[in-house]
C-alpha cells in the first residue's frame, strides 16, 4: 500500500517541490492550500496525477482529510517579507491556529508531523553562524515579529504534541532558499534582483548592502527535508547552503550573470533586518548525512532561465 501525505501550502514555491518530491519517492499527495499566496500554476503538471489531489482550504479551519494519512507536512504561511507584512493577521493565524489543526490532523491520523520552521526563528542574531541551539533575538512587537513569533509559537506547540500526544514530530529551520517557482514580485532580495537586471531597471540593494545571507538551491533543500522526515530527529534542524554572501556582493553576481546594464542603488534598510545569517549545517551531515550539492552559480544559472521564461526575455 502507498503511504499518503497531506502538504499544507502544497502550492507555494516550496510545497509544490516537495509535492514532486513526495510523488517521485512513490508516496501519494494531498495538497492543500488557500492560494493566499501559492500559486496553482506551480502544482498545474501534477492535476490529474492518480496520487495527487489537491483541496482548497484554509488550513487555519478545522481540516478534514478522507482516509489514512502517514505524513502531514506543514508548509501553509507567506513567507516572504512583503507578503507578512501585506498579511500579518493571516501571517499569525497560520503559523498558530493553523499549527495547531495541523498537528490535530496528525493526532487523529496517528500521522508523523514535519513543521516547515524557520531561521527567522533567530531573528538578528547575536550568534554566527547559526546553531540549532542557539534561542534567538526576536523582536515580538516589531513588523518582522508577526512571522518570527508565530513559527517560534509553532515549534513551541509542535514540540507540546510530541511531549504531551506523543505525536512523531519533525521541525526544520529552513534558511534562505531560491530556484525555479520563485514569485518574481515576492519582494526577496533574489527574484527582485533578477527582474530588475532583466528589465534593465536600477537593483535596489537596503541598506549598505553589507548584511549577509546564504542561499540554498531548492532542490538541496527538499532532500534535506525529506531525509529528515524518514530520520528519527525529533529536535530542530538546520537545512540551508552555508556558503555565505553580502547583499551587495550578490547583486554585483546578478548583474554580472544576466549581463544587464543595470546600476545598484541604496535605498532605506527595513526595520528589523537581519545583519547575518548563516546556517550551521553540522547536525544535518552527521544525522541526515545531507549536505548542499548545487553551488550558487548553477543554482542561480537554473533559476535565470526559470525567470527569462517567466518575463519572455
Ligand atoms: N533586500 C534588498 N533589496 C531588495 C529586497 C531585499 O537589499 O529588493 C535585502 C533585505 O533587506 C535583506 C536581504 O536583502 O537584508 C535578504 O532579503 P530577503 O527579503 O530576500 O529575505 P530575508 O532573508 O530578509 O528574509
Amino acid at each position: 500500500m502507498k503511504k499518503t501525505a497531506v502538504v499544507t501550502g502544497g502550492a507555494g514555491f516550496l510545497g509544490s517541490h516537495l509535492c514532486d518530491k513526495l510523488i517521485a519517492e512513490g508516496i501519494k499527495v494531498i495538497c492543500i492550500d488557500n492560494l493566499l499566496t501559492g500559486n496553482i500554476e506551480n502544482i498545474e503538471h501534477l492535476m490529474g496525477n492518480e496520487n495527487f489531489l489537491f483541496i482548497k482550504h484554509d488550513v487555519t479551519n478545522f481540516i478534514h482529510v478522507p482516509g489514512n494519512v502517514d505524513y502531514i507536512l506543514h508548509f501553509a504561511s507567506p513567507a516572504s517579507p512583503i507578503d507578512y507584512l501585506k498579511f500579518p493577521i493571516q501571517t499569525l493565524k497560520v503559523g498558530s491556529l493553523g499549527t495547531h489543526k495541523a498537528l490535530g490532523l496528525a493526532k487523529e491520523k496517528n500521522a508523523r508531523f514535519l513543521l516547515a520552521s524557520t531561521s527567522e526563528v533567530y531573528g538578528d542574531p547575536v550568534v554566527h553562524p547559526q546553531k540549532e541551539d542557539y534561542w534567538g533575538n526576536v523582536n515580538p512587537i516589531g513588523p518582522r515579529g508577526v512571522y518570527d513569533e508565530a513559527k517560534r509559537f509553532a515549534e513551541a506547540i509542535t514540540m507540546a504534541y510530541n511531549r504531551y500526544h506523543c505525536v512523531e514530530t519533525r521541525i526544520v529551520r529552513i534558511f534562505n532558499t531560491y530556484g525555479p517557482r520563485m514569485r518574481l514580485n515576492d519582494g526577496r532580495a533574489l527574484p527582485a534582483f533578477f527582474g530588475q537586471a532583466l528589465k534593465g531597471e536600477d537593483i535596489t540593494v537596503f541598506g549598505d548592502g553589507k548584511q549577509t545571507r546564504s542561499f540554498c538551491f531548492v532542490s538541496d533543500l527538499i532532500d534535506g527535508i525529506f531525509r529528515l522526515l524518514m530520520s528519527n530527529e525529533v529536535e530542530p534542524v538546520n537545512i540551508g547552503n552555508p556558503e555565505e554572501i553580502t547583499i551587495e556582493e550578490f547583486a554585483k553576481e546578478v548583474v554580472k550573470l544576466t549581463g544587464s546594464k543595470s546600476r545598484i542603488i541604496f535605498t532605506e534598510l527595513p526595520e528589523d533586518d537581519p545583519k547575518v545569517r548563516q546556517p550551521d549545517i553540522t547536525k544535518a551531515k552527521s544525522i541526515l548525512n545531507w549536505e548542499p550539492k548545487i553551488s550558487r552559480s548553477k543554482g542561480l544559472e537554473i533559476t535565470l532561465n526559470y525567470f527569462k521564461s517567466k518575463l519572455n526575455v
